[in-house]
């Protein structure tokens, strides 16, 4: 039996989509069931899916998402608008091969103790006052001292997203690891960076250690937090990991050609 919950980006062809995607199920069914889901059905696009995977994030190691693009291919959201009665009839009839992607955690050190946090694509660190200062500790040993617009933290998965846009590497999210980009780094006698991003193992961390009173921009996906208690924030890849319900396959580089280079079929 299968116990679901869509989750709809809002706008009303993805919520006609939601109410289609309720009648097939019943038709199948399927048990509606919002508090306790198995399967997280997200409509939209991938900004859906990353508000379903915060929504649910209690039960990560008890749900797999499943993604419905309502727009452009997302990946995600690698179902087209038009296959939901596919997707529903394989769904009723197929066992899922379920595919775990690595999420990243950070913890913020602050005067009232250890905050945790997960990420599905990527953190973000800016300043809120002006440039970003922060030194960069690898396995507690100083790396750098990073002075510019920001540091993006991101998953393999999260790779082709924020981090892609500042050339970061694309890394298949079957290699658990953090990738640190920068943004905008200044280098000069006092501020030097790597000027590269930097790919962390799943045994390895970092911390990223913050000027006194610095107010920071802190994102987690599409969400953000501001705040000038942050003393230190360590990054690494999470224990948990998210799992996506495969009713077919879709490679990952497939997914990386369709997005960025081939757009013929979607
Ligand atoms: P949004 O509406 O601004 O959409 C951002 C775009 O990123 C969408 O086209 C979405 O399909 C795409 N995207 C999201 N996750 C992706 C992934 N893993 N791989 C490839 N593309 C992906 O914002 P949103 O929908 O709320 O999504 C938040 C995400 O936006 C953040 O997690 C961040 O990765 C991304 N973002 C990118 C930039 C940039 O590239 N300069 C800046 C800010 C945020």
């Amino acid at each position: 039996m299968i116990n679901y919950v869509v989750l709809s980006r809002g706008d009303r062809y993805s919520n006609e989509l939601t109410e289609r995607f309720h009648l097939l199920a019943a038709s199948r069914g399927f048990v509606r069931n919002d508090k306790k889901p198995d399967t997280v059905v997200s409509i939209g696009g991938d900004g859906t899916l990353l508000h379903a995977f915060h929504t649910y994030l209690d039960r990560v190691d008890d749900i797999a998402f499943v993604g419905v693009h309502t727009g452009h291919l997302g990946f995600y959201a690698d179902w087209k608008a038009d296959e939901i009665e596919q997707l529903v009839e394989m769904m009723a009839e197929q066992k899922p091969r379920i595919v775990r992607y690595p999420i990243a955690q950070i913890e913020l050190d602050t005067p009232e103790g250890a905050t945790g946090y997960l990420a599905l694509n990527e953190f973000t660190l800016k300043g809120v006052d002006g440039t970003l200062v922060v030194q960069v500790n690898i396995n507690d040993e100083p790396f750098e001292t990073f002075r510019g617009d920001g540091m993006v933290i991101s998953t393999p998965s999260g790779s082709t997203a924020y981090n892609k846009s500042l050339n970061g590497a694309v890394i298949h999210p079957s290699i658990p690891s953090l990738q640190l980009a920068e943004i905008a780094s200044i280098n000069n006698r006092v501020y030097r960076t790597l000027g590269t991003s930097v790919i962390l193992p799943e045994h390895h961390h970092c911390d990223i250690v913050s000027k006194k009173d610095q107010r920071l921009l802190l994102t987690i996906d599409h969400l953000s937090i501001e705040r000038a208690d942050i003393r230190s924030i360590r990054c690494s890849v999470a224990p948990a990991k998210i799992s996506f319900a495969r009713y077919r396959p879709f490679p990952f580089w497939n997914r990386v050609r369709d997005a960025f280079i081939d757009f013929s079929d979607n």
